[in-house]
């Protein structure tokens, strides 16, 4: 025993902090049930995270107590079968609550009993305690650089936060592969070793448990209000701005313009007999001609333009800078387009056509963006009138 394990004997024993580990991640997976319990809006990722703290607690109790909870053998099998498949989660957890693409993944309770298997292999082929903590050194530091990668990816669009803990986790990476590294060269090492640097990498183990956990919770709660943020203003089912979202923007674009004497036009589009499209194919042929046509929109008009769906099959394209002329055009272009456009309904093709009306100023001059509504709203009835699928503009008055 050295002069550096006589340092250890006065700080912290390895066990202590293993209690301490448990009840901080039991205390994290109480708290989320307790959240996720009574909200709705929650990120599903929020829920991963509880799981694996709930396992990862249960399993030091386990481990921290082997031999009095459970027989020796039997108590390492279950508790590395936990933590190992908390630590699983944990990725999983940080992949979901950052849209990381994942393949389809084995169930948590394959994923333990894959585990636990795989340690009673261990145990059978009689592989010393320290390469024991190696092996758990290993997995578990490439967890932390798979979550440090995926935090890391997309840099430039990442929040503070993300990008704060992208640069934190390399270092629990390092310390991680330190104490492994130091069991590797004592073959003598344990679990519940003295050695200070077996000590201090447990003692930042459970610094770690503490700030990921807190780091992953603001992370996922960023994530759940920039989606309800998203949803409230956007569409559902075409992924353009609602009306609400709309009508605030297109005032503020019909003030500009009207300010400094700049152009402005406004599409209204409504989709011909889609009622019938609807009973002849199903609903769901009909969202699918929604969708397909706001993909159109979006294709056929310029990014400064502004697309919302109104409602029903009734959509609207804000165009700044734009005069009546070429909102015409645009709006032709897009019922050329629509007509053009084929979609598969099972072995029947599904054709339709769009109506379009067009109201704009060389000079916007009217009082308020309503007027701009009316005269499109009224040249649009006159495209209806006059048989559909065409495009008709009001004039100025
Ligand atoms: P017109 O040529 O005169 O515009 O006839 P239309 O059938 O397109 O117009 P109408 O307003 O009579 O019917 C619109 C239909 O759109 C009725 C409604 O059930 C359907 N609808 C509204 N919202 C949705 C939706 O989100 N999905 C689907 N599939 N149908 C919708
Ligand atoms: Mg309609
Ligand atoms: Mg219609």
């Amino acid at each position: 025993m050295g002069a550096s394990n006589d340092l250890s004997q006065n700080f912290m024993d390895i066990r202590t902090l293993f209690f301490a580990m448990a009840v901080a991640n039991l205390a994290f997976a109480l708290g989320i049930f307790l959240y996720v319990k009574g909200q709705h809006s929650v990120h599903h990722s929020i829920s991963i995270w509880g799981k694996s703290r709930f396992l990862a607690g249960i399993g030091i109790v386990i481990l921290a107590l082997r031999g009095v909870l459970l027989p020796v053998p039997m108590a390492i099998v279950v508790a590395n079968g936990m933590v190992w498949t908390a630590i699983y989660l944990s990725v999983i957890a940080f992949k979901s609550c950052l849209d990381r693409p994942m393949p389809k993944l084995p169930s948590t309770v394959t994923v333990f009993f894959g585990l636990a298997v795989a340690w009673i292999v261990l145990l059978l082929l009689d592989i010393p305690e320290n390469m024991r903590i190696v092996l758990f050194s290993v997995y578990f530091s490439m967890a932390l650089v798979i979550i440090s990668k995926d935090l890391a990816y997309g840099w430039r669009d990442n929040s503070i936060l993300q990008k704060f803990l992208a640069a934190f986790t390399p270092f629990f990476v390092v310390v991680t592969v330190l104490r492994g590294a130091e069991a590797l060269w004592h073959p003598d090492e344990g679990i519940f070793s003295r050695n200070s640097l077996q000590v201090t990498a447990m003692f930042i183990g459970f610094v770690e448990t503490i700030s990921t956990s807190f780091g992953f919770l603001l992370l996922a709660k960023e994530k759940t209000d920039r989606e309800l943020e998203m949803q409230a203003g956007t569409d559902h089912l075409t992924g353009l701005p609602n009306r609400r979202s709309f009508y605030s923007m297109a005032e503020k674009v019909f003030s500009l313009e009207k300010r400094t004497g700049q152009a402005l036009s406004l599409l209204l589009l409504d989709i011909d007999h889609f009622k019938k499209i609807n009973d002849r194919f199903g609903h769901d042929t009909g969202d699918r001609v929604l969708e397909v046509f706001a993909d159109i929109l979006r294709s056929a008009t310029r990014q400064c333009d502004f697309l919302v769906r109104l409602g029903g099959e009734e959509f609207g394209v804000l165009m700044p800078d734009t005069p009546p002329g070429a909102a015409g055009d645009a709006a032709e272009r897009i019922r050329l387009a629509v007509q053009s456009c084929e979609i598969s309904a099972g072995d029947e093709p599904v054709r339709f056509t769009v109506s379009i009306g067009v109201y704009g100023e060389d000079a916007v001059s009217t009082p308020d963006m309503d007027h701009y509504f009316h005269c499109a709203d009224h040249a649009l009835y006159r495209a209806k009138t006059k048989g559909r699928n065409r495009v008709e503009a009001e004039k100025e008055a």
